[in-house]
């Protein structure tokens, strides 16, 4: 499966969003690693994000709405 990368302008780096906090982060380099649920890798800006994460993946999923800037 493959997940498509979020474009910024001339920015090339590939952006995640923190399913937790919803920052953006960069998938090359994230701050508080990535984890893998049901398939799809999710990145964190921290390693207490992904904490959380890992801990109620579902609670995080499921209020995940797109919210524009
Ligand atoms: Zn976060």
């Amino acid at each position: 499966m493959k997940i498509p990368g979020i474009q910024f302008g001339s920015k090339k780096a590939e952006m995640a969003i923190d399913p937790v906090c919803k920052m953006q982060v960069d998938v090359s380099n994230p701050p508080g690693g990535k984890s893998e649920y049901q398939g799809k890798t999710y990145y964190f800006c921290s390693p207490g994000c992904r904490t959380s994460f890992q801990k109620e993946p579902e609670k995080f999923l499921k209020s995940t709405t797109p919210q524009p800037m």
